[in-house]
């Protein structure tokens, strides 16, 4: 089932002319509903809404609803699939036929899905094998990491394709410069002499990253957010990924370099499960009900 343009229906015609396909230029955003104990709520969507909003503002896109509707949107689409919890995919693209990079129709279509998903196919206790990828996250000259457009995840494309066939789960991202930035869509933390550590400068600064650094500092932990090297995460007691599909995933391998499934992701995952099962202070904040 999708909602499509303000309709629900099964399926969404495409033209292979659709602008949106031949240049990649669209955004999206995603939602992940949790059933709590007073019925289905979307983790921080009012601010997914408003990042989808900046996306599509940067790429000079106009939504075609405003993000309240969006919102309502999203809840009826729940409640016909029926769904008690799940993934929310919000895609804004040219769905117009116009084969030339500038448009002159930027008329933007608005699709919602809902899906079970387990993204990483792995579970907490697996945690994830990572490599590092001699593929690069793009500048911020070249394209600011903190717009989700579908063409700015060609590179991840490229770095998770690197680490598969090298047999890893997921691949690990420098900057131009050499600096860690990300996973393909994941933010990274570390710990490292007993401080929680995530690096800063060309990553999306994910809306997990954001919860997992205020959900921290709420428990006392010491957190900084830095410019890291790959040997600062080498030299690291434990490692995690944060995003919205993976919520927090330990780290348990860099290449050759070890990690355990450590206390302090163990910790981030419990903290975080509280609020979305309204056991949290910040439950109240972060758990949005129709
Ligand atoms: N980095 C990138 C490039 C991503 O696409 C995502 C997923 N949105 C993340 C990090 C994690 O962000 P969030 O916690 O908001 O899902």
């Amino acid at each position: 089932m999708i909602w499509f343009n303000g309709r629900v229906t099964d399926s969404v015609p495409l033209s292979p002319f659709a602008h949106g396909l031949n240049y990649s230029l669209g955004v999206f955003d995603t939602a992940r509903a949790y059933l709590t104990p007073k019925g289905t709520a979307f983790f921080r969507l009012d601010d997914h809404l408003a990042r989808l909003a900046q996306s599509a503002k940067f790429m000079g896109l106009k939504l075609p609803y405003p993000e309240r509707e969006i919102r309502q949107a999203a809840f009826s689409l729940l409640e016909k699939t029926k769904s008690k919890q799940g993934y929310l995919r919000m895609n804004a693209f040219l769905a117009e036929e116009e084969l030339r990079i500038f448009p002159s129709n930027r008329t933007v279509s608005l699709a919602l899905t809902f899906q079970k998903i387990n993204y990483t196919g792995k579970s907490f206790g697996q945690g994830l094998r990572c490599t590092l990828s001699t593929w690069r996250k793009p500048s911020d000259r070249i394209f600011p990491p903190g717009v989700k457009c579908s063409a700015n995840y060609l590179p991840s494309y490229l770095a998770l394709d690197e680490a598969r066939k090298k047999g890893f789960d997921e691949a690990m991202m420098l900057d131009e410069r050499g600096y860690l930035a990300e996973a393909s869509a994941q933010n990274l933390f570390f710990v490292k002499g007993g401080r929680l550590v995530t690096p800063k400068g060309t990553l999306l600064q994910g809306i997990t990253r954001d919860s997992v650094l205020k959900l921290a500092e709420k428990t006392g932990m010491r957190v900084v957010q830095k410019k890291v090297k790959p040997r600062d995460l080498f030299l690291s007691e434990e490692a995690f990924l944060t995003g919205t599909a993976t919520e927090i995933m330990p780290v348990v391998q860099v290449d050759s370099i070890k990690f355990p499934v450590g206390p302090i992701a163990e910790k981030m995952q419990s903290e975080f499960r509280k609020v979305t099962r309204l056991e949290h202070p910040f439950s109240e904040k972060w758990m949005d009900f129709p």
